[in-house]
């Protein structure tokens, strides 16, 4: 299990603000997005494949959507162009990505009441949508919601050495660069390394 929190998962909220984490927690929210994306689908055989995917379902709120069929290469080719996604942190051409996605999903959004009683608008899906369109089309519409909050394309992918996690940036001051503290520190702990070497 490769499952990656984010550091901004566990850094508390700063006070004041209404939205961010927590916001972002709500069942197939940006969590999902970030998990879905950084699972290693390409490791997974079929069987494999589906049964992380409703698992992941699962975890972030909505296991009726882990039925979604996820055979083929359709699930890997839009993980992929999500993930290319997460690498554009240039305003307009994010946002051209993002509303190209978004016309092509064509599914307008809708309120949908969440297994805890809130209400959020998402976009309306086909019944018997497969999980490629699933998770593209909500990947869409969530980065584009967070991107319009944050005033900018608030992502990235993680800078470390091995590592090719992506993340969403909730800082406050200087952009985000790793996925998380444990691939800051290594980073810096080899940075200082080769420094001192010799
Ligand atoms: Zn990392």
């Amino acid at each position: 299990m490769t499952t990656h929190n984010a550091s901004p998962a566990t850094r508390p909220a700063p006070a004041g603000r209404a939205s961010g984490a927590a916001e972002h927690a709500r069942p197939l929210g940006l969590r999902f997005i970030v998990a879905v994306t950084n699972e290693p689908w390409q490791d997974h055989d079929a069987a494999r494949t589906a049964e992380r995917w409703a698992t992941l379902c699962a975890e972030h709120g909505d296991p009726g959507l882990g039925a979604a069929v996820t055979h083929g290469p359709a699930l890997h080719d839009a993980v992929a162009e999500i993930r290319a996604l997460f690498s554009e942190t240039a305003p307009h051409a994010a946002a051209r990505t993002l509303n190209a996605a978004l016309a092509a999903a064509g599914c307008p959004p809708e309120l949908v009441q969440l297994p805890d009683g809130r209400w959020a608008t998402r976009p309306s899906l086909p019944n018997d949508a497969p999980a490629a369109t699933v998770y593209g089309t909500l990947a869409a519409a969530a980065l584009a919601d967070w991107f319009a909050e944050r005033g900018r394309p608030a992502w990235g992918r993680c800078a470390a050495a091995r590592c090719d996690q992506v993340f969403l940036d909730e800082g406050r001051r200087a952009p985000q660069r790793f996925c998380s503290p444990s691939c800051a520190t290594r980073t810096r702990v080899a940075a200082h390394r080769l420094s001192t070497a010799g």
